[in-house]
């Protein structure tokens, strides 16, 4: 391009040299001038609409690339739990119910919970809902996040098994190999299993194939070793965002007592914690990992026993409270309709 306006500027000043003599001078310039300018502008435009184009090309290679190794990250990842989840269920397959305490349960299958607007929702299909639990008594859900430890989280099924309570543990992924028995146990005696993620991150930092990656692989390991058809989610440091909120096909669970457990590590303090605050339809968090919070465990089971409070599963609360549990909704508390 270039190099054509200047062959054409070369072509003007030869006409220009030849026909001064004869030819008015002012009028060759201004003429002359004016195709200066058209030439120029005709460059700066074509210069602009190369850059637009670079970067649009740029654009589409980079967005071409990130889907490629977004593929790449869900195939390998999916292909070792997909190995991990068949190495679960051998492994679990011979204790199936082997400490089943087969209590009667309420088949919750088509229990619709009714958004309002028409719309209405299915997440609550597959819910274990026991026939034990009295509605018109108060009840709470304590729940335990980052286990399962095959010590001290067995240290708590005890208690639990020894007073007949239910808690909801929101398991961590990578954990689970190591104590993968360990949650069958819980499941068996009528504990709830949900999801802590894969690797314990804040998913607000990750791309949607890494959020996937992080909810669907815990998922099918917990459905391997309890058969359980929704999985609740519990999001590391309780972080969503609307995005992630559209993304997930379960109820998001958070918590209305924060017991601290994790940084006093003092079992009275931990139950104090609840006790002050607890009221029906509270949902507790505490952390499975120590030993401490096994101690205090025991101790609020008696005290929240004593209380009149049944413990039940946060699937249960919901279904009590509320009729059931919805997708895309962020529950703290479940204290019904008041
Ligand atoms: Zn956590």
């Amino acid at each position: 391009m270039i190099i054509l306006d200047i062959t054409r500027l070369i072509v003007l000043l030869n006409i220009y040299r030849m026909e001064s003599d004869n030819m008015n001078k002012k009028m060759l310039i201004s003429w002359f001038s004016i195709y200066l300018s058209i030439t120029l502008i005709m460059i700066c435009g074509i210069t602009v609409l190369d850059r637009a184009d670079d970067d649009r090309q740029f654009a589409k290679n980079a967005v071409a690339e990130e889907e490629s190794t977004d593929n790449k990250y869900i195939e390998n990842n999916t292909q070792v739990i997909d190995k991990e989840v068949e190495k679960i269920e051998k492994e679990t397959f011979v204790e199936n119910n082997a400490n089943d305490k087969e209590k009667e349960t309420i088949n919750v299958d088509d229990v619709v919970v009714h958004m309002g607007n028409g719309k209405a929702d299915r997440t609550n299909v597959g819910a274990r809902i026991f026939t034990d639990v009295d509605p018109d008594k108060p009840m709470v859900a304590i729940t335990f996040d980052d286990g399962p430890d095959a010590k001290s989280t067995n240290l708590i099924l005890d208690a639990l098994d020894e007073y007949d309570a239910r808690a909801t543990f929101f398991v961590v992924g990578y954990k689970i190999p190591d104590a993968e028995t360990t949650v069958k146990r819980a499941y068996d005696i009528g504990c709830e299993i949900g999801s802590h993620t894969y690797d314990h991150v804040n998913l607000t930092t990750l791309n949607k194939s890494q959020r996937r990656i992080q909810l669907n692989n815990t998922k099918k390991m917990i459905t391997a070793i309890t058969g359980q058809k929704r999985v609740l989610l519990r999001p590391p440091y309780g972080a969503t965002n609307e995005e992630i909120i559209k993304e997930i096909d379960t109820p998001i669970i958070l918590w209305s007592i924060d017991t601290e457990d994790w940084i006093t590590r003092d079992p009275e303090k931990t139950v104090d914690n609840v006790m002050k605050d607890v009221r029906d339809g509270s949902i507790i968090l505490m952390h499975d990992s120590y030993e401490e919070t096994a101690e205090a465990t025991i101790e609020l089971i008696k005290r929240l026993t004593d209380e009149g409070y049944q413990l039940v599963t946060v699937s249960e609360l919901g279904y009590h409270k509320f009729g059931g549990l919805a997708r895309g909704v962020r529950y703290g508390a479940m204290y019904g309709d008041e």
